[in-house]
């Protein structure tokens, strides 16, 4: 059975370079019909910030990003639990573990005690870079006998644990995207797998878990690749099986750049807040370092789990085209039923001062209308307010000369009577009259086509193009209407 997980640090919010990693450890769970389990590294004691783990889980919830085992949040609560037979999933809750697991690569001689202080170790890293050398630990505790150990450990010294590693030895895996990767170990360091304060690094507790929880395959950022050997190398010291390795590239901005905060938005909960939908994210990010082997842009996450390989996963970084994103939402959007947009444009509306609670519970059709009538003019929830502003100006405002020139029309004058006669004698804009407003005003003045047309939407709205005119009129209505069109006559 295909096991895989998503494994963050609490360390603030949920960047969408690893959103996407989560989606395709989601995808390929699915389509393998396997388990997707999250699990929480928080070895890191000093990089932990309070509320990580709910906003993270938060996040992917928000994504439609489910997982089978491991940390979820109760809803009632709103505090993490866990789920499943291999826990617990959070790494500062499996202390024992790892200590039973060190103390076995010691009796092993894999690893060993290191009591050299930070100033002995960053003098050695000095003196190898002025030699010109990579730096790393020099290997001064790997001798210590075991007496001398114990002596000190018993004094209670300082001390860490190292990987040991041999001197010069090539470490390969296989990784899914990159192929064959080797490295000798003469270019490695003997790594910390105990730290000082008597927690697992990263390298240390991600094997165990790894191999604890049965994982099978590793996807993760290809910022670790190059940790990777470490790992290949702890679980041979351990006599196990490596899973096999899948590194994703990384997401990178317009410049080929690593995307950071400097940038722009890099925070899942900004693009929620942006108005993004989370199916047009999913869709989008799928497509940054994943390509289909046609030219399909619009994939639903079912559909991404029917075509998803890691065959075609590229090698180099995928390129975070924030106007690719908003064509795809855009594309959402207007696929989505009015309501639904409706929903979510109502906090902007709100917000922009344009609809009270009142409105939403008193006329929700009205709004619904309204937003209907822009749906397929927005790329982004939170553009709706601007659209919309037509409608709540006071008075009416041309989106340029040449819209206001448009009402210097010989005809608009005639035009402006046969439109005043006819909302005089209706007593509400309804379905009936948007669908035979034009013919009536055409019959009654001889204009048609363009001639026609242009001057009633400029009249009403002030912009040559825009939102579906019979949308229009009926979220106007007749007084509004009424007050427009008079306006333009004076
Ligand atoms: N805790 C690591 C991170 O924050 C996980 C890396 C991995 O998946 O092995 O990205």
């Amino acid at each position: 059975e295909v096991r895989v997980r998503f494994a963050p640090s609490p360390t603030g919010y949920l960047h969408i370079g690893s959103l996407r990693t989560a989606l395709y450890n989601y995808i390929y769970a699915k389509q393998q019909k396997g388990k997707f389990i999250i699990r929480v590294e928080d070895t890191d004691r000093t990089r932990i910030v309070e509320t990580a783990i709910e906003n993270l889980i938060d996040s992917l919830a928000w994504a439609g990003i489910e997982h089978d085992e491991g940390v979820f949040l109760d809803k009632d609560s709103n505090k993490t639990i866990q789920k499943g037979e291999y826990g617990p999933y959070i790494q500062s809750e499996r202390l024992d573990i790892y200590k039973k697991h060190i103390d076995e690569l010691l009796k092993k001689e894999k690893a060993y005690y290191c009591f050299c202080s930070k100033e002995r170790i960053e003098k050695v890293r000095d003196q190898q870079k002025e030699k010109g050398e990579t730096p790393k630990y020099d290997g001064h505790c790997k001798g210590l006998d075991d007496e001398e150990v114990q002596r000190r450990l018993a004094v209670g010294e300082q001390h860490v644990i190292r990987l040991s590693l041999p001197t010069e030895s090539d470490i390969s895996f296989d990784d899914a995207v990159r192929g064959t990767v080797t490295i000798n170990t003469k270019d490695m360091d003997d790594q910390v797998l105990i730290k000082a304060d008597g927690f697992p690094t990263y390298h240390f507790a991600v094997v165990v878990d790894d191999y604890l929880m049965e994982i099978t395959h590793v996807v993760r950022g290809e910022e670790w690749l190059t940790s990777t050997p470490k790992h290949v190398y702890l679980f041979k010291a351990f006599g196990w099986e490596a899973p096999q390795y899948i590194h994703l590239p990384t997401v990178l901005n317009k410049d080929k750049k690593k995307l950071s905060k400097r940038q722009g938005d890099v925070a899942v909960g900004d693009f929620k807040n942006k108005g993004y939908l989370p199916e047009a994210m999913v869709n989008y990010l799928a497509l940054v370092g994943w390509s289909p082997n046609n030219n399909q842009e619009l994939f639903s996450i079912d559909d991404l789990i029917e075509q998803f390989s890691f065959e075609r996963v590229s090698k180099t970084g995928g390129i975070f085209d924030i106007d690719k994103l908003n064509w795809i939402n855009g594309q959402y959007i207007k696929s989505s039923s009015p309501e639904r947009i409706t929903d979510l444009a109502i906090p902007y509306l709100k917000n922009a001062g344009y609809i009270t609670d009142a409105d939403v519970e008193g006329r929700y059709e009205w709004i619904v209308t309204m937003v209907k009538s822009v749906q397929e003019k927005v790329s982004l929830i939170s553009e709706i307010p601007q659209k919309v502003s037509f409608f709540f100006a006071d008075e009416l405002e041309f989106e340029s000369e040449k819209a206001k020139q448009v009402l210097e029309g010989e005809q608009v004058s005639a035009l402006c009577d046969a439109f005043i006669n006819e909302l005089n004698s209706i007593d509400e804009v309804d379905d009936e009259f948007t669908a035979t407003i034009f013919k009536k005003i055409q019959k009654q003045t001889g204009v048609k086509g363009k001639s026609l047309f242009m001057p009633i939407r400029v009249m009403v709205t002030g912009q040559q193009h825009g939102p579906d005119i019979g949308g229009v009129l009926k979220v106007l209505g007749k007084e509004n209407i009424l007050k427009r069109v008079k306006y333009v006559k004076e």
